[in-house]
């Protein structure tokens, strides 16, 4: 059985800490490799070599050190086919949805190109009597990431690329379910020529991430995954005096207006809420139809949709998606069906039979679909993370509009309309990070930034784009006199321009 270390200083370490965690293999239900769990001291070791390696690291000028991320891209592409098969198995995910997961984090690492560019201060000459004024961008030091099982190629490197590019040395802790493809890129960006110890991956648990929030070392942290967790790593890593930006879950509503094209808004529909088994942040999970003719017309073209999609082992190119993470993940979503159920919801299509000949093991599960869901049920509070859609019948705009702004979740939100000014109104007025207009899924492109609102998102920066540069550097303002303009005598006043 493959056992996975941590990657520190370079290289590949054995754990020294005696546990482990098991990482499946979704799609037949078996374990195939054990992952070591880091102990304080291991964290430590990495910290050391990231703390060591990092000064020289932010000495080499910038454009030097994008050139290692030009050549890690090139390394990508050329393995890029069994990165996707190795994240597909450990995931769960299909192939081609498992490229898009790579490829997506390739955008930013492409983005963080630009940063000769993008870090550059700004510079006022005479600004005052011979004082000419600049600021500076400089690297943070050493900064920890802390990232989800469900994109364990993109998150990672929404997080390691802009903040190497800048000049820090940085501590992955990717989720323990699905470590092998974090561990694989740490590898490529040390073939791409990126000095040791500037990118290390520390495996474990919650001993490893407490580790990471109390290392006096350690000046930011960026974190992706659950709500509470995320909220907990705010408050601690806060109270150390950390920079620290979390972004948590959601419940991504899709509005439907009565002027739709109803085919366009069903393919949207069962794309975005069933893909990747509903194991995306951006997940829709609840449809608002607006009026009752909306919903009627949606609910008889969904229903057979829902009913037809084709669930298969991750390495089946043609399935619309494969297996949940682990046999906890799909205990817990199955939970949430019988909440619904007893909470009044009308179970639609039940997935919950769906077996996979020859794969019986899997962690799989069809389509769910509920009817008649109302704001004060679990299912359309809570966040379920599977192959589970809620509707949500609105009367109108205004109650369609209400719904997602007053959700405790503000990740992402959609809607489907012909009408420009609805659209228009909608996106202004929605109390939600990121909006799409006829676009299911609208994760921004890399040079903007990705970030939900309220308990999506703990902090006051997003992810990547220019927003990335400013969380993963410090602004130094130098304000300069020569000897020429300098006046005689003490002046005891505050200086004024
Ligand atoms: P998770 O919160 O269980 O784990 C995330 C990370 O936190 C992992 O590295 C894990 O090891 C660590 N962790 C888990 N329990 C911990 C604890 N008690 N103390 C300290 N650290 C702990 O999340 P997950 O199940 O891996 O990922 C799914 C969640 O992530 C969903 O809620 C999803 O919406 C969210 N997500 C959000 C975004 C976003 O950008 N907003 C993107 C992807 C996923």
């Amino acid at each position: 059985m493959r056992s996975i270390g941590h990657f520190i200083g370079g290289r590949e370490v054995k754990g020294t800490s005696g546990r482990t965690a098991d990482v499946f293999e979704p799609m037949t239900g078996e374990v195939q490799a054990k992952v070591a769990l880091a102990t304080k001291a291991e964290l430590r070791a990495a910290v050391e070599n990231a703390k060591a390696a990092q000064p020289a690291w932010a000495a080499t000028n910038p454009q030097r050190r994008v050139r290692v991320l030009m050549k890690f891209l090139e390394l990508v592409a050329r393995d890029n086919e069994a990165l996707a098969e190795l994240l597909a198995r450990e995931h769960g995910k299909t192939i081609p949805d498992a490229r898009g997961d790579i490829l997506r984090g390739v955008e930013v690492v492409e983005f963080a190109l630009g940063i000769p560019h993008l870090m550059k201060g700004e510079y006022t000459e005479g600004a005052g009597p011979q004082i000419d004024l600049y600021s500076i961008r400089q690297p943070l030091g050493v900064v920890a990431g802390i990232t989800p099982f469900n994109f364990p190629a993109m998150i990672p490197m929404w997080k390691f690329a802009p903040a190497i590019a800048c000049g820090n040395a940085f501590i992955l802790k990717p989720s323990e379910r699905d470590p092998g493809v974090p561990m694989k890129l740490a590898e490529l960006m040390l073939e791409a020529g990126l000095p040791p110890g500037i990118l290390n991956v520390v495996n474990g648990d919650k001993e490893a991430v407490d580790a990471i929030l109390d290392d006096p070392d350690i000046s930011a942290v960026g974190f992706v995954g659950s709500s509470s967790i995320a909220q907990y790593i705010y408050e601690r890593a806060a109270a150390a005096g950390k920079r620290c930006q979390c972004f948590g879950g959601a419940k991504n509503h899709m509005i439907v207006m009565p002027d739709a094209d109803m085919d366009q808004a069903v393919d949207a529909l069962v794309g975005a809420s069933y893909g990747a088994a509903g194991e995306r942040c951006m997940a829709v999970s609840v449809a608002v139809p607006v009026g009752k003719t909306t919903a009627d017309r949606l609910m008889e073209k969904l229903i057979p949709r829902v009913e037809n999609l084709k669930i298969g082992p991750s390495t089946d190119p043609s399935a619309d998606y494969g297996p949940l993470v682990t046999q906890a993940a799909l205990d817990r979503v199955r939970n949430y069906v019988e909440i619904g159920i007893k909470e009044g919801a009308k179970l639609a299509v039940d997935g919950r039979g769906f077996k996979m000949q020859g794969y019986e093991n899997g962690f799989y599960m069809g389509g769910c679909l509920f009817d008649n869901v109302t704001k004060d049920m679990r299912i359309y509070k809570e966040e379920i993370f599977g192959p589970v859609l809620s509707v949500v019948r609105a009367h109108d705009f205004d109650e369609a509009l209400r719904l997602p702004s007053e959700h405790e979740y503000g990740n992402g939100v959609a809607i489907f309309t012909r009408d420009g000014d609805s659209a228009r109104e909608f996106a202004a007025k929605v109390n939600v990070g990121m909006v799409g207009i006829n676009v299911p899924i609208p994760v921004p492109v890399a040079y903007f930034s990705f970030g939900g609102w309220k308990r999506s998102g703990f902090g006051d920066l997003n992810q990547y784009g220019t927003d990335s540069v400013r969380f993963y550097t410090k602004t130094k303002t130098v304000t300069a006199r020569w000897p020429s303009g300098v006046k005689e005598g003490a002046d005891f006043a505050m200086p004024t321009s």
